[in-house]
């Protein structure tokens, strides 16, 4: 009988270890947040990437019907935004500025404190 009673503590001790760390392995809603840009109405915009996703561009984007949305990057020396398809992780290496073809780039930023923004001029251009 006493051996009964400590097989079931041990049981119920295991399961609350297995729902702990579940709970503490369950991740959160939002991991990282990507600046895209929407080719087809120039906007740039923070996107929300969902936790434990190898995420495969172009993304939809808010501001206009299918996916349109690529990271977006801006070129250091003639300051064009452009965005960059890409299948998997970045390689940032090989993109080069579609406007100068200067390889000084870094990924455009967005006002601080805004969400979205337009981009002027002409259309946003996709590396492919
Ligand atoms: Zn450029």
């Amino acid at each position: 009988m006493k051996k009964k009673g400590m097989i079931v503590l041990l049981i119920v001790l295991i399961v609350a270890a297995m729902f702990l760390v579940r709970k503490q392995t369950r991740p959160v809603q939002y991991v990282r947040e990507r600046v895209l840009v929407d080719t087809q109405e120039n906007k740039l915009f923070i996107f929300k990437i969902p936790a434990g996703q190898i995420f495969e561009y172009p993304a939809e984007s808010p501001f206009s019907e299918g996916k349109n949305a690529y990271p977006a990057y801006e070129c250091m020396d003639c300051g064009a935004i452009f965005g960059v398809s890409e299948t998997t992780l970045p390689a940032d290496t090989d993109i080069k500025c579609p406007v100068c073809g200067s390889v000084m780039l870094s990924s455009a930023i967005l006002p601080e404190g805004q969400e979205s923004a337009d981009v002027p001029g002409e259309p946003v251009k996709v590396v492919k």
